[in-house]
């Protein structure tokens, strides 16, 4: 085969054939593919689109290029969770240890942030002592103790998955259903769960940002997903703003621990029931109202709370941050309120744009090695639909220094939009079932 020849069919509209694609991304690994041929190839496939056949032999390819990790000596139901990533979005630390509460476990399998969207290893890491990096003998350890552990992707799993990700991330082709869908469902394979669980964005703040194109991504990665024996389920939820209140990494932990110190309530709490109640119902076979209830009183009696406690302990966190997160987690050193210039009623909070701003504060990177600063980031104090007074408090900004705090407060006073009126939209858009 000769890659040139490959990439010019993929350029003129046509299909590779699952032993093409296999040779291409094995040859990338071992170094006989150029990365610029990789680049071509991925970029002639966002352009002319890859289709669905070849999306399900990309996925195959790429966990084909690793281990897998065997999860069936682990307590019944396993089941994974993966969001195609989104702005104040900290969805697997609640979901993780109420599924583990509800008698399921979860090996999850996470990222880092890059860009405007937040990583829930980068969050995870704001927690003193915290280790994300585990080997497949400790992942299992934790998971058969506590039942939910989440780390890092190891070297060994989809390393295609890796290589190729970091190629897409500086080439402008991260945006493909198909590239997105083998790249969550590879990791996803390859971890073995029994049931799988996912959260596709839709909205300016996602890779996706129309519904018909986040729900096409859905029903492509439920597809594989089906194809290769899992139950799988996905909700399409709305990322035009952000989820949480809290954009950055330690301010997102803290909102989660608060979050699970509580009965559910709000945006983030409800997308994150949502997603553990699918997971679960899929998973046991059972009614979803049923799992709902379950899960919602395992909330509201700290059960999920105490799990994520003995998550952090398993590796190597300090578990009082689950008591008292604002006194153990890094906290900035300067903060700055956003006060409302006039009055009225909040009508946008632009998610993409806040989480360029919490990533500039040093919440994210622009570059995979960049490090992050787990304190800094934003608070936000309302949300769409809120009425405000003038003068009210609109967001307070976390910052390292005072000019970062005076730079970032006044950007965020000229994003957070009021008018006279906002009509909320849902954030759970659509369900997603094969
Ligand atoms: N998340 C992933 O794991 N891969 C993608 O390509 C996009 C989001």
């Amino acid at each position: 085969m000769w890659a040139v020849d490959l990439i010019a069919r993929k350029r003129d509209g046509g299909e590779l054939t699952p032993e093409e694609l296999g040779w291409l991304v094995s040859g990338y690994l071992s170094g006989h593919v150029m990365e610029g041929q990789m680049a071509a190839l991925l970029m002639a496939g966002v352009l002319r689109g890859f289709t669905t056949a070849e999306a399900h032999a990309l996925t195959n390819v790429m966990v084909g290029s690793g281990s897998r990790l065997d999860l069936s000596g682990l307590p019944a139901p396993t089941i994974d969770k993966h969001s195609t990533g989104g702005v104040g979005d900290g969805t697997t630390l609640l979901v993780a240890p109420l599924l583990a509460a509800a008698g399921a476990t979860v090996v999850k399998l996470s990222g880092r942030g890059l860009g405007h969207s937040g990583g829930t290893l980068d969050k995870l890491e704001s927690i003193p002592g915290f280790r994300v990096h585990l080997d497949s003998g400790g992942l299992l350890r934790i998971a058969r103790d506590v039942g939910c552990v989440v780390a890092a992707q190891t070297d060994q799993l989809v390393p295609a998955d890796r290589a190729l990700y970091a190629l897409r991330d500086v080439t402008g082709t991260v945006a493909s259903a198909a590239l997105i869908a083998s790249s969550v469902m590879s990791k996803k394979l390859a971890v073995g769960a029994g049931a799988i669980v996912l959260d596709v964005k839709a909205g300016e703040g996602a890779f996706m940002p129309t519904l018909d194109e986040a729900r096409a991504l859905a029903r492509l990665c439920v597809g594989i997903g089906v194809s290769a024996g899992r139950r799988c389920v996905a909700i399409v939820s709305a990322m035009d703003t952000p989820l949480g209140a809290c954009i950055g990494n330690a301010l997102e932990v803290a909102e989660c621990v608060w979050l699970l110190q509580a009965p559910p309530e709000g945006r983030l709490a409800m997308v994150a029931l949502e997603l553990a109640a699918h997971g679960l119902s899929l998973a046991t076979a059972g009614g979803l109202d049923a799992a709902r209830d379950q899960l919602a009183e395992l909330w509201s009696r700290g059960a999920a709370l105490e799990r994520l406690a003995r998550m952090i302990a398993a590796q190597g966190g300090d578990p009082a941050v689950c008591e008292q997160p604002a006194a153990r987690l890094p906290a900035a050193p300067v903060r700055r309120d956003v006060l409302a210039r006039g009055s009225g009623v909040v009508a946008r909070e632009p998610a993409r744009a806040i989480g360029e701003l919490a990533a500039a504060l040093g919440a994210g990177r622009a570059r995979k090695d960049d490090r992050v600063d787990p304190a800094v980031g934003i608070e936000l104090r309302v949300q769409v639909g809120d009425a405000v007074e003038s003068g009210q408090p609109l967001a307070t900004v976390h910052a390292r220094t005072d000019a970062g705090a005076d730079g970032a407060a006044a950007r965020l006073a000229t994003l957070i939009e009021l008018g006279d009126r906002a009509d909320p939209a849902p954030t759970v858009l659509e369900v997603v079932r094969r």
